[in-house]
């Protein structure tokens, strides 16, 4: 079997994720044989280092010993059982840790199986909160411009991205949305802080006009990802959790693409200090190996719930594969190494080696900004440096550097203009610097003309 026999059976019965299925006319399927640290081989022996841990998934490297090894052994000892009723230790085991890890105050942990159904459980639970609670009213969500949190339609909703929501629209329910914190749009001079804190008064004011109405407000901490790896600070955080606690609106911190330590701590949330009252996981939970998500919240919430049956307050949402112990026991593997190899202290090396490799970057006449969140960095390339004027998206730059990162053993999955580097924790210093050559060399190649 070679790459283009599979690509073929593919094209004859795959329809792809995120995907115009009419570019495979031209742009080849790469299908992958085997994976190793960071490294991905396709059938025809070619390599690609794999820059975004394949969709921010993967945290230890491909085929992970370790994580491998707790796999089988739980392969043969249970695949998987009801979480309605039943339990199971990897659940509960895992559940302990995370408590023990997160936030202060977050000691509640509900299972679901996917990061959207993750999103969707924290919405209807913060809802349900406030109906049980007499408040039947708060049914409203204040979600920020530029938003990401999945793609079924109550995650799809809070979410703002024109690209994945804008069709869908007469399917969503309403939602009232704040400017985002996002710091590419800071003015010239201001920092960071100045900028996050300067665009929360549009969240104040709306959560001073909205309060009555609103269940929760649903933040992507530090980074929204999928919105182009635009970044904020920690301070927005800060001002957020007091003015929700002023208005008695829940906070939900969606960490699914941050949670781990991909911003330098383990969750984006300590950064700035706070406990949200809903806290969303998944990607990185299994280290990049199974679908797996989870909620985890507060006592006082958990308690409206705890009722007689026949009050009909419990929370009956559930999926199939709810708590799936296959993966329970690979994310127990993930924290194993996470706390046993000082993953978090080394991040802190690598994001520095990432820093010195795309700082050459920021100089570059077409890229407007190179930022970073610990183990994320992206690169904006622009039109126009002074202005920083976007590409037309109609050009596709960032596919001219995705298909120059192929030919080149690297695999980049720019976001439209952004072309970013979201590696897994293993990645090396030839590593980096290989991807810093091949970076460079695609956005000088994509730019030209
Ligand atoms: N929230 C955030 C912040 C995400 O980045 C994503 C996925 N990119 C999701 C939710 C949705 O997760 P999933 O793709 O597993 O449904």
């Amino acid at each position: 079997m070679d790459n283009d026999q599979l690509m073929q059976r593919d094209l004859g019965v795959l329809w792809h994720p995120c995907t115009q299925m009419k570019d495979h006319e031209w742009l080849p399927v790469v299908p992958i044989r085997r994976g190793q640290g960071v490294w991905l081989e396709d059938f025809d022996g070619n390599r690609y280092l794999d820059a975004i841990s394949s969709w921010w998934v993967n945290l230890h490297g491909h085929a992970n010993p370790r994580i491998n090894a707790a796999l089988k052994d739980q392969l043969d000892t249970l695949e998987h059982v009801l979480l309605a009723g039943f339990s199971h230790e990897p659940a509960i085991t895992l559940a302990e840790r995370l408590v023990k890890l997160a936030p202060e105050g977050l000691s509640r942990v509900f299972y679901v199986d996917n990061g959207s159904s993750a999103v969707e459980a924290a919405l209807k639970m913060s809802y349900h909160y406030w109906r049980n609670s007499g408040k039947p009213d708060k049914h409203r969500f204040i979600t920020l411009s530029n938003s990401y949190h999945g793609e079924t339609l109550g995650a799809l909703a809070v979410g703002d991205v024109a690209l994945y929501k804008e069709t869908y629209q007469p399917l969503l329910m309403e939602v009232l949305t704040a400017p985002s914190p996002d710091c590419f749009e800071r003015e010239p001079g201001a920092s960071w802080e100045e900028h996050s804190r300067q665009q929360f008064r549009h969240m104040e004011a709306l959560l001073n006009e909205h309060a009555d109405t609103v269940s929760a407000v649903i933040v992507e901490p530090l980074v929204q990802c999928a919105g182009n790896m635009r970044m904020y600070h920690p301070v927005y955080l800060e001002l957020l959790r007091d003015a929700c606690d002023r208005h008695g609106v829940h906070l939900i911190a969606d960490e699914i693409a941050v949670g781990f330590g991909r911003t330098g701590t383990l969750f984006a949330c300590e950064q700035a200090g706070i406990t949200p009252d809903f806290m969303t996981l998944s990607k990185g939970l299994t280290g990049g190996y199974l679908p797996l998500s989870l909620v985890m919240t507060r006592d006082g919430i958990y308690e409206a719930f705890y009722d007689d049956y026949e009050n009909l307050t419990a929370f009956l949402h559930s999926h199939s594969y709810t708590g799936n112990p296959l993966g329970c026991r690979a994310a127990l593997a993930s924290l194993d190494i996470i706390e046993h190899d000082g993953v978090i202290e080394r991040n802190r090396t690598t994001a520095q080696l990432m820093a010195e490799a795309a700082a050459p970057l920021a100089d570059h006449p077409h890229v407007g900004e190179v930022r970073q969140h610990g183990m994320i960095l992206a690169i904006e390339m622009v039109a126009d440096k002074a202005r920083r004027t976007p590409f037309p998206w109609q050009q596709r730059r960032g596919l001219d550097v995705y298909r120059h990162g192929l030919a080149n053993q690297a695999l980049l999955r720019p976001l439209g203009n952004v072309v970013y580097w979201m590696p897994p924790y293993v990645i090396e210093p030839e590593h980096i610097a290989h991807l810093g050559r091949v970076t460079a060399e695609g956005i000088d190649l994509a730019t030209r003309g």
